[in-house]
């Protein structure tokens, strides 16, 4: 089945019943809405001259638009690409040139970010240009671009289509649209997204039908999900988390998509939980530390959230447990995954033991295979033991867009996806993941997981936030790192902290470097970019 198929059937079983509540648009569609606006869209995107395996970039925040993409383009069998609303144009004609992008949905602007103002800077051509029909030099292939306009914004910018009047040149029941539906196949290839770009250039990952839906299905099994479900779906839905966590594993179960805002904000998801009754709640585990530390958090009432996901990146034990005892969130889950895999390899489900829900990132997901490995023998390692954590099975990219090479270097000739991540494995199956290989610190021949200190330090009562890295060391090869963030309304000193581990931890485990810090670099997805901490050091260490 493709994406539109089991769309229909879900919208022929949900009727009437909400699909998606975007709160910051003030917007309520229930499924029926969901799916005839979905196929007007579709319409529309041919007419616009577009044909089944095209691509069309998407450069927004969480909107009803950007689902609808999502859907449009699953019914018309062409490719959409998810651009990160935090690129800049270098980056933006980097991912829309590198698979060539035939027409562009963006917002106008966002806060401080001119979308309309960077596309014409890279685009001057557009002033003239009538829609369709874009010549520019530096983006070749780009011929619309759509802005998102609303209510309170809707005049006309030169050159460029608004959304409403894109959606409105559509019909809803386009008989093309009907036919091209039933000739797509599961294995076609109907979404690009880049990597976060933690470890250095995000990558393109090509994915088809069958990857993202299927994941979406299992992650809403393992949540338990059902029509009576609202999740709350902070985070982007430009990445892997809010497309396939948020809105594949709620399409895939009658379940009833909800966004708060459109950037990350706190309080508007605190208030959206309560407003809307969500029953789940999605979150990196900066977000959820970020509405746990709200100086307002006690003021909501957050009784009917039950499950959700924290993922994306180390999910602190102490975090999860906060999560379950202060947000209600008992039948919360792990899921570990990358944007290669669709993105879900293992996942605790609603049933897993609490100890093992909150310490491990579960078990595999039904239907994929996985190993841990020797990264230098290929071998698989003993019980308990680290290696690289390995994956096969329908979840596996169809490849990094017209890269072979790079494809070549992740996915082997049978068919393993070489993740780069180091994890251990029970015996009764439950994974951690205890790091990258790219972030694992060696000191004076000691391997020492990055993970395991800051799990030990986030046990300070003082310490909001932790992130530990290695720094070259003449003396020992590496020398560990912290840099924390403090409680609001706390002070703290490097002694304090070594104090604190002393007797407790190795004390080649002691960070040598400890720094107090407002922020860490980061993704717009919530992760820690680590190389630009080391990065950061490098110049302060001279
Ligand atoms: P890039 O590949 O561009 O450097 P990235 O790997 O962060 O960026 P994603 O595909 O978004 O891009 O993230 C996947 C990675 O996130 C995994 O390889 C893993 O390192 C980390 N990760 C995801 N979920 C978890 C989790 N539950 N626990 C620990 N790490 C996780
Ligand atoms: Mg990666």
């Amino acid at each position: 089945q493709t994406i539109g198929d089991f769309f229909d059937d879900m919208a022929a079983r949900q009727g009437d019943r909400d699909a998606l509540v975007s709160a910051h648009e003030k917007k309520r569609l229930s499924y029926l809405e969901l799916q005839r606006e979905s196929n007007r869209l579709a319409s529309a995107l041919f007419k616009l001259g577009l044909r089944p395996g095209d691509r069309v970039g998407i450069w927004s925040h969480n909107n009803v638009p950007w689902v609808l993409m999502q859907l449009a383009t699953a019914k018309a069998g062409i490719i959409l690409v998810n651009i990160n609303p935090a690129y800049r144009t270098s980056e933006l004609e980097y991912a829309l040139n590198k698979v060539a992008c035939k027409a562009l949905v963006t917002m106008k602007s966002f806060k401080t970010s001119d979308y309309v103002g960077m596309l014409r800077e890279l685009a001057p051509e557009l002033a003239t240009a009538q829609p369709g029909e874009l010549q520019a030099a530096r983006l070749p292939h780009l011929r619309t671009v759509a802005w998102i306009d609303t209510p309170a914004d809707s005049g006309e910018l030169p050159g460029l289509m608004r959304f409403s009047a894109l959606l409105e040149s559509g019909s809803a029941d386009d008989a093309k649209v009907a036919a091209t539906s039933k000739t797509l196949r599961a294995t076609d290839p109907i979404n690009i997204q880049f990597t976060s770009g933690t470890t250095g250039f995000p990558k393109g990952a090509t994915l088809t039908h069958r990857n993202i839906l299927n994941n979406g299905f299992f992650i809403g099994e393992c949540m338990k999900l059902t029509p009576e479900d609202r999740l709350c779906i902070p985070v982007p839905l430009y990445h892997c988390f809010g497309m396939v966590l948020g809105n594949l594993a709620c399409l895939t179960h009658g379940s009833t998509i909800v966004y708060p805002n459109d950037g990350f904000d706190p309080i508007t998801v605190l208030q959206t939980v309560q407003a809307e009754k969500c029953t789940g709640l999605h979150g990196v585990p900066t977000m959820f530390i970020a509405e746990l530390d709200h100086p307002r958090f006690k003021e909501f009432d957050l009784s009917t959230l039950r499950t959700g996901i924290m993922a994306g990146s180390p999910c602190p034990t102490e975090v999860m447990k906060r999560v379950v005892e202060q947000m209600h969130l008992r039948e919360i889950t792990i899921a570990y995954g990358m944007t290669e895999t669709s993105p879900v390899s293992c996942q605790s489900s609603t049933d897993t033991p609490l100890e093992k829900r909150v310490s491990t990132v579960g078990t595999v997901q039904p239907h994929l295979e996985i190993k841990i490995i020797d990264p230098a023998s290929g071998d698989i390692v003993p019980r308990g033991q680290s290696g690289e954590f390995c994956t096969r099975g329908y979840s596996v990219m169809h490849g990094y867009w017209e890269d072979p090479e790079k494809t070549r270097e992740a996915i082997d000739s049978d068919g393993w996806m070489h993740t780069g991540d180091l994890a251990t494995m029970d015996d009764e199956g439950y994974v951690n993941i205890v790091g990258r290989i790219k972030d694992l610190v060696i000191r004076g021949g000691e391997n020492i997981y990055p993970r395991e200190i800051e799990e030990f330090l986030y046990r300070h009562p003082k310490v909001q936030d932790v992130q530990v890295v290695g720094l070259p060391d003449k003396k020992y090869g590496e020398e560990l790192c912290a840099w924390i963030i403090v409680k609001p309304g706390q002070t703290a000193t490097a002694d304090e902290i070594r104090d604190f581990c002393k007797g407790q931890i190795a004390h080649y485990k002691v960070p040598r470097y400890i720094e107090f810090v407002t922020e860490f670099p980061m993704t717009v997805t919530g992760k820690i970019q680590k190389f630009k901490i080391r990065e950061a050091m490098k110049g302060r260490l001279g």
